[in-house]
């Protein structure tokens, strides 16, 4: 199901970054731990009362070389407005209401998207009249909290959650493979999907703009079912953020939520630079199955050390994806397209797969007789048993005594056992520790 999404709008210094922070938690810590994922990211997946939800802040993006802060506002509120379930407009208790922060309520005001107004700085709760003034900006109930001292979180994410779209009913069939292409402008998305629709063996769907969602492209191949999402978005160019960079990412988000495979296409030409590494880690947070796709290969120089040294470079980008294949491929010579397909039966296979309890625990057990648990203050973790508790992305549960003793490195240590007893290849897989003793 895909998660609703929250954008953070508001002036520069509001505190929209340390609300971000906050309304992301800590869940995700163990990824931000990990090297090759810079700590500055926009996009980031919280929960709140068993609800996933993800949230963009909009003002970590900013326009280059641009240091009009109406002009820069303006867009990530045009942004917000487009891609966003429910709108944070932050202000800031101490600053009071300022032209810009007029301006943005304004453009919010005639977009009809839920809007939450969120008074950051409000330190002292004994001095809520600060957050008056504020009505006047036409959002009803200002909702005081504060980011330095984590107060009126929760409020806020209840406000929020009023606004959290219904369950929708799933689109398409289990069996079709949902499959979004993400990348920068022109790395070559549009044409990858035309050589992919362009091939022999794949048929176009007639249905194709007739769906409840015109902007898929469903199509099959061998009788297998696929749909590319959001082939129209990507497609629809000339916006003036369209053409810059770290805007373009936004879009993505939707896409990715709504996939099981996610194609990261990479320009060979160019290499990776750090916003493909936001959008890949929202991939993986998001439990997504996950290809990395280096297209443009026609115009790399190549010697007999070029694949492999190209490969080299994106497993220490993206250290935290080791499992997600390659593929080199031109969508302009469909050098090596044809394989694109094949990968993704493989890894959508594998991010559905599911492990029956037995054979897991024989691997866990052999497992832990071959590195035991570690000690904490004289006290051993002991595993009673494990089991798989979903599948896209598969999720493992392990009852111990104590999940205290269950240490990041010792997690990595039975996800790599399971990797390399089941494969999982392509796929993010997730362990959680519950007592049971
Ligand atoms: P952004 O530019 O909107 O993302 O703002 P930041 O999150 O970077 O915060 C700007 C400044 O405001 C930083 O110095 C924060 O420490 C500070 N700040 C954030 N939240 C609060 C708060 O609740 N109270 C106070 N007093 N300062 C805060
Ligand atoms: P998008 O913005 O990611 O959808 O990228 P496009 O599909 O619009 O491609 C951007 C530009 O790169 C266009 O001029 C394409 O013709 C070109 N291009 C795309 N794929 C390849 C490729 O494999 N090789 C070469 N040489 N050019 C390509």
């Amino acid at each position: 199901m895909a998660r609703p999404i929250i954008a953070i709008v508001g002036r520069p210094n509001v505190g929209k970054s340390t609300i971000f922070n906050r309304m992301i938690g800590d869940r995700l810590a163990i990824v931000e731990d990990r090297p090759g994922v810079t700590r500055d990211r926009l996009y980031g997946i919280g929960e709140w009362l068993d609800k996933e939800y993800s949230v963009i802040d909009t003002g970590g993006i900013e326009l280059d070389g641009d240091n009009e802060i109406l002009r820069s506002m303006r867009v990530q509120a045009e942004l917000a407005i487009e891609e966003a379930d429910v709108i944070v407009f932050m202000v800031d208790a101490k600053a009071g209401i300022t032209p810009a922060d007029e301006e943005v309520a304004q453009l919010l005001f005639r977009s009809n998207k839920p809007v939450v107004l969120a008074v950051n700085k409000v330190d002292n709760f004994k001095r809520q009249d600060e957050i008056y003034e504020f009505y006047s900006l036409g959002f009803g109930d200002p909702i005081p909290i504060s980011g330095s001292h984590g107060i009126g979180i929760g409020d806020l994410l209840e406000a929020c959650a009023v606004h959290f779209p219904e369950d929708k009913e799933e689109e398409y069939g289990e069996e079709v493979i949902k499959v979004a292409l993400i990348g920068r402008p022109n790395v070559g998305k549009s044409s990858l999907v035309n050589a992919i629709l362009g091939e022999e063996r794949v048929i176009v769907s007639s249905e194709a703009g007739t769906t409840r969602d015109a902007i898929d492209t469903p199509f099959e191949r061998d009788g297998q079912k696929y749909v590319i999402i959001d082939t129209a978005g990507m497609r629809k160019k000339g916006k003036v953020y369209e053409n810059i960079e770290k805007y373009s990412v936004m879009r993505a988000l939707k896409a990715i939520e709504r996939a099981d495979v996610v194609l990261m296409v990479i320009n060979g030409e160019e290499g990776i630079i750090d916003q493909d590494k936001h959008i890949a880690g929202y991939a993986h947070d998001a439990g997504k199955a996950a290809i990395f796709v280096v297209n443009k290969w026609d115009v790399v120089e190549k010697d007999d050390k070029t694949l492999h040294q190209f490969t080299q470079k994106i497993r220490d980008h993206f250290l935290f994806m080791s499992y997600a294949p390659l593929v080199f491929v031109s969508a302009k010579t469909h050098q090596r397209v044809n394989k694109i397909l094949p990968v993704v039966d493989q890894v959508a296979e594998q991010h559905a797969m599911r492990i029956k309890t037995n054979v897991l625990n024989d691997v866990v057990s052999d497992a832990i007789t071959f590195n035991p648990p570690p000690t904490d203050k004289g006290r051993r973790l002991r595993i009673n048993y494990a089991t798989q508790v979903t599948v896209k992305p598969p999720a493992f549960a392990f009852f111990v005594n104590d999940p205290e003793l269950m240490h990041f490195s010792y997690e990595r240590f039975l996800e790599n056992k399971i990797r390399a007893a089941f494969g999982f290849e392509g796929t993010p897989i997730r362990i959680f520790t519950r007592k049971k003793s």
